[in-house]
Parts: structure tokens; C-alpha cells; sequence
């Protein structure tokens, strides 16, 4: 189909894409298509999200995980890292520091790690950091329908567990034998049944990944009626089995990829919340001010202190190492000028699906 009927048909209502369309969309090379392509998408976030970019202050809570994922930099069997984890008094400092650069999100990210201590330690930095009055977001990994439903009581209100990719074959190309992808959907629908603003995400430039697989992983998203994504393009490590394995992709092909996908699930889901992740600024100095362009509106400046950062290197070449968030806000907010874009600030920046859907007011 031609460009511009593909986007007038994904313009006419949410997921009226089918999976040949969305595979056209994530394989586009055609600059001017990928144009087009990209303003439509960027015409829907404004129309739905505003000419606003909501803020989340990320804090890489530690390092240690209990998952061996072939491709991920601080995997359990990469001996070649010094593990940390933040106590809760440094997780309430870094919290303070998010809200005091007036950002009014946050996100605790770390490997997972399933006990009844770690389960009750994020209780205690939930209700410590719950008198900042930040929308807060976990990204903790696969944890019980229980452990999810405490953790929501003490204050969570969004989860962040991305699927990776939604072909059950190629997930388990990545992940040893343990790994499940059946228990990570069955932690989405969860997630779901404790009422949060769900999100999840795929890794895009994977060995042996299709557009076929990309445009079905943009499905899955809509089957699983998510609020939020986070997706960024796979970038090797060299600490990693999948990072001394897999053949190169330029990055120019890696960020345009990325883009794609940013663009595609935009034209498919049109109202849901969708990150312009670090990766994508891995790849190209501006990459992220290029995913709001491609349909993005929410970023995550890392507000983790620098002496850690080193330490979280989930691949190769990740950018910010030596930047405090001050520095990181006033660059934020000089980048986002240029496109005519305002940070969110004091706001929650709430899915608006999620209140679509549950029919509570957006904050
Ligand atoms: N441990 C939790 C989990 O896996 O859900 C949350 C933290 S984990 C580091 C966050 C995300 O990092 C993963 O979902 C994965 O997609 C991404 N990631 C890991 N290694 C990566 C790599 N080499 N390139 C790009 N993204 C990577
Ligand atoms: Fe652990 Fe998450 Fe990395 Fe997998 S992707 S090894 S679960 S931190």
C-alpha cells in the first residue's frame, strides 16, 4: 500500500493496521516515506499528549539480578561488574533530587530479585518517597500477583515489564532455558488485575528478528491493551553471550529501526504513553528528541547519582555517565525548545489510555 493510504487507514481509529501494514511501517527506508511517516505519528502525539514531554527521573536502584538474559549487561554471570544496591535513605535522596528538577515521575529500575526482604525493602522506599506525591513507576522484572498487589498498596502506580519480543521462539533464542516468556505475560495480566498503568516493550534490531516479528510485537501491545511502552533498539555488550555473538548492525539502521517502531505504535494505539528511551540516545547525540519526533512523549532523565552509573551499563556506550540531573534538566530543556516542545513539569503525565479505559479523570 502507499504510504499515505497506510496513514490515512491508521488515522481513520486506533489498530486499524493489520500486520503487513505495520511491517511496512517498521521496514520503511525511503527517507521521504519515513517523513511522512514520522509527522503523522508526531500529528497524534500532539493531538493526545500535547506539545508537552512528561518526565520520569529514573533511579538504577541496583545492579544485582537473579536473570541471566544473553544480551543484558549486568546479567548475573557477568563476573567483569561491581554489584550495588541503594539503601533506602539513598533511594528518598535521589527521589528528593527528581522532585526537586520538578519532574513529577519517577521510575525504580534494578534487576529482579524475588524474596520476601527486597519485596518489603521497595515497600519502604515507597511509602518514605509516597510524601513527594510522584506518580511513581517499578521496573523490577517477574514478580508474584502478590508481590505486585503490595507494592501497589504502598504506593506504586505504574509497572513497566517489557515482553522483549513477542515471538516465543526468539525470546527463547535470548534467554536460557529457565527464562519463561509465558510467566512474563502472565506478570502482565497481573499487573493488570492490581490496576496498574501497565507498561511493557520489545527490543527492536535483535539477531534473527523480522518486520514480520517487529509489526506482530506492536499487535501484542494492543492484545495486551497497554497504557505505556518503553522499546528501544538492542545494543551489544561485550560482557554479554548475545554481545559476542551477534553480527553488527551499523546503528544508523539500529536508531531507524527504533524511529519505526516509535512511528508505528503511535499510528496503531494513538492515545497510550510512549518513551523515547536512553537507547535511542546511545545510538545519536539527539536520538531521543528524535523519537518525540517520531511520536514519543515521555522521557526518562537518569537521576541515579553519577558514581553508579558505570556500574549499570546494560550495553555498551551508554551516554550521561558524568552528567548530574541539574546539568541533565537544562540540556533537556534547550533540546525540547528546538522542536517547540515543553517539559511537563510538576505534572504526573498519566497515560491517557489508562484513564480511557478505567474512566478516572487525568491528572
Ligand atoms: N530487570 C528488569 C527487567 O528485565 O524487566 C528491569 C531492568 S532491565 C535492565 C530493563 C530493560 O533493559 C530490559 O527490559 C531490556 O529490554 C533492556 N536491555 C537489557 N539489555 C539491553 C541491551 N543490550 N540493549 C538494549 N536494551 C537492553
Ligand atoms: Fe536482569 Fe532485567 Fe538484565 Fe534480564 S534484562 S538480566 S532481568 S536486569
Amino acid at each position: 500500500m502507499k504510504t499515505d493510504a497506510l496513514i490515512k487507514k491508521a488515522l481513520s481509529h486506533p489498530r486499524a493496521l493489520g500486520v503487513a501494514d505495520l511491517a511496512e511501517l517498521v521496514s520503511l527506508t525511503d527517507e521521504g516515506a519515513i517523513r511522512e511517516v514520522r509527522a503523522a505519528a508526531y500529528d497524534l502525539k500532539c493531538r493526545h499528549c500535547g506539545k508537552f514531554v512528561s518526565m520520569r527521573g529514573l533511579i538504577e536502584i541496583g545492579n544485582v539480578c537473579a536473570k541471566d538474559c544473553l544480551y543484558c549487561g549486568i546479567r548475573k554471570s557477568n563476573a567483569s561488574l561491581s554489584r550495588y544496591r541503594l539503601t533506602v535513605d539513598d533511594i528518598e535522596r535521589m527521589a528528593r533530587v527528581s522532585a526537586l528538577q520538578n519532574y513529577g515521575s519517577l521510575v525504580l529500575q534494578g534487576g529482579e530479585i524475588e524474596s520476601e526482604a527486597n519485596t518489603a525493602f521497595i515497600e519502604d522506599c515507597l511509602r518514605r518517597i509516597a510524601p513527594l506525591n510522584l506518580g511513581v513507576t517499578l521496573s523490577l522484572g517477574e514478580q508474584t500477583e502478590e508481590v505486585y498487589r503490595r507494592w501497589k498498596e504502598a504506593g506504586a502506580a505504574r509497572y513497566l515489564l517489557r515482553i522483549e519480543t513477542s515471538n516465543p521462539l526468539l525470546y527463547a533464542r535470548l534467554h536460557p532455558a529457565d527464562h519463561s516468556w509465558e510467566r512474563r505475560v502472565d506478570c502482565l495480566r497481573a499487573l493488570r488485575r492490581c490496576g496498574y498503568q501497565v507498561g511493557t516493550g520489545v527490543m527492536c534490531a535483535l539477531p534473527g528478528q523480522t518486520s514480520e516479528d517487529l509489526a506482530r510485537d506492536i499487535v501484542f501491545f494492543g492484545d495486551i491493551d497497554a497504557d505505556m511502552i518503553g522499546m528501544g533498539p538492542y545494543i551489544p555488550h561485550p560482557d554479554t553471550p548475545l554481545g559476542q555473538i551477534a553480527p553488527p548492525m551499523e546503528n544508523a539502521e539500529r536508531l531507524r529501526l527504533g524511529l519505526n517502531m516509535i512511528a508505528a505504535t503511535r499510528l496503531y494505539l494513538h492515545d497510550i504513553n510512549i518513551a523515547a528511551t536512553t537507547a535511542l540516545q546511545a545510538l545519536a547525540d539527539n536520538g531521543r528528541e528524535q523519537g518525540v519526533l517520531a511520536g514519543a512523549n515521555v522521557m526518562m532523565p537518569n537521576v541515579t547519582d553519577v558514581g553508579y552509573r558505570r556500574s549499570y551499563q546494560l550495553y555498551a556506550g551508554k551516554p550521561c555517565l558524568d552528567e548530574n540531573a541539574l546539568a541533565c534538566r537544562g540540556c533537556l530543556e534547550r533540546r525540547l525548545a528546538l522542536l517547540g516542545e515543553r517539559i511537563n513539569y510538576g505534572q504526573r503525565g498519566d497515560s491517557p489510555h489508562f484513564h480511557r479505559r478505567t474512566g478516572t479523570p487525568e491528572g
